[in-house]
């Protein structure tokens, strides 16, 4: 009888407080001092870390005790710039003619997967076809297991310009894709474009403001877009509460669209030192991508891998990342982690903390990056990017002391995400 009503009552206190989980922590990363905590347990209560304590506690007969004592603890990653639906290969340009929506889908799952596993619990997800959304839907529902998803849709760029979808193709195939399929040419059409992706369900808007790498295009680097119409993009953004985001290679398109009010600049490869001045002045994030710069350039080698227009620009551009790091990082540009994974594989996102402190940024604030700042990006700095009281449950946790092995970080052995565990090695 006694053990009946200790049943009845543990079961009571999970269904009205849900499971608690213990994590005993050996090292836990506070990103918010900068310090390395040691011998902390955080008691997890459905979805939210509930308190962190001193020592390893253990609590009632049914919580869940995992054992991380010879772990490093650290908050979920965020990456600010991935595209959840596909993934590079030799084949990615055909892929456009024979691939489905669904066959999209249910590959973007499996990279959702990939990415979630490599502790990378938030992503920002900056353009695919619009199965992006779909897939934000399915995994907020518990329906698909990823990371959670800010997508924003189809990204938004101008006729023949980087995210023109139908570059490279024959005349009868290109038509004439505007607003709605995320083609612009005028300050009108630019404000269409955004009020179409709200419609859409998107929850940031990305701009292609100069040449890319990867189009088939010629320049890498070209503006292409009016200052006009990128003011009438932030500013509509504005109106939607939607955070804005520009690719950007070559100066003169970084500029007009720091100008112009956007929010991150990604890649910023070309970027002159005054532009770079003018970011820090206006506050603008840059998203470096290096993973993206150092894999195009090396994929640009492989004969055949990229159509040859493509290829020349990849050796060219993307080799030219880093040294722009170290450079925006030594005058002080604000900087928002982001890889560009689907230029490489989904789940290898944790290299670009390798190549941030290659390129001169501490660990630390590498990792500060990835998690406080993004989440204020996002605006969920209230719950997301740190291991705090009330705070979401998004934990992971690796091998070794990031602090004195960065690669550590590439090797995730936990991932909890929301409170619900998808990972314990
Ligand atoms: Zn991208």
């Amino acid at each position: 009888m006694k053990h009946l009503i200790t049943l009845f009552l543990s079961l009571f206190t999970t269904i009205l407080l849900g499971q608690e989980t213990y994590l005993h922590c050996g090292r836990l990363v506070d990103v918010n001092s900068g310090k390395i905590l040691t011998e902390k347990t955080i008691i997890i209560s459905g979805n939210t870390i509930k308190s962190i304590g001193n020592g390893y506690q253990t609590g009632v007969a049914d919580a869940a005790v995992i054992d991380l004592k010879d772990k490093t603890v650290l908050p979920g990653f965020i990456d600010m710039h991935v595209h959840m639906e596909g993934q590079s290969s030799p084949n990615t340009y055909i892929q456009k003619f024979t691939l489905n929506e669904a066959d999209v889908a249910l590959q973007s799952t499996v990279y959702a997967k990939n990415t979630l596993m490599a502790g990378f619990t938030t992503v920002r997800d900056l353009g695919g076809s619009g199965v992006n959304i779909a897939l934000r839907n399915a995994i907020n529902k518990g329906a698909i297991v990823g990371p959670r998803i800010f997508t924003a849709g189809k990204a938004i760029g101008t006729t023949g310009g980087h995210a023109d979808p139908t570059n490279g193709m024959k005349k009868d195939l290109m038509g004439d894709p505007g607003p709605k399929e995320g083609v612009v040419n005028s300050p009108e059409d630019a404000r269409k474009a955004v009020r179409q992706r709200y419609k859409d369900g998107a929850d940031v808007i990305k701009i292609t403001a100069t040449g890319g790498v990867l189009s088939v295009a010629k320049s890498g680097q070209n503006p292409q877009f009016t200052i006009e119409e990128i003011k009438e993009i932030t500013s509509t953004a504005k109106d939607y509460n939607m955070l804005t985001a520009a690719h950007a290679h070559g100066d003169e398109g970084i500029k007009r669209a720091i100008l112009g009010g956007i929010n991150t600049i990604e890649h910023g490869t070309l970027m002159s030192e005054a532009t770079m001045d003018l970011m820090v002045e206006h506050h603008t994030y840059l998203v470096p991508t290096i993973s993206a710069g150092k894999e195009a350039a090396a994929k640009a080698e492989i004969p055949g891998y990229y159509p040859e227009v493509v290829a020349q620009k990849a050796r060219e551009i993307g080799p030219r990342i880093e040294a722009m790091f170290k450079m925006a990082y030594k005058k002080g540009v604000p900087i928002a982690f982001g890889t560009d994974a689907a230029v490489f594989p989904h789940g290898e996102n944790a290299s670009e903390f390798v190549y941030m402190v290659e390129g001169g940024m501490p660990i630390m604030e590498a990792l500060r990056s990835a998690t406080i700042t993004n989440a204020k990006l996002l605006g969920m700095e209230d719950s997301l990017g740190q291991i705090k009281e009330g705070y979401i449950a998004d934990i992971v946790a690796v091998e070794g002391n990031p602090e004195k092995d960065v690669s550590t970080l590439k090797n995730t052995v936990f991932v909890m995400k929301e409170g619900k565990i998808y990972k314990s090695e």
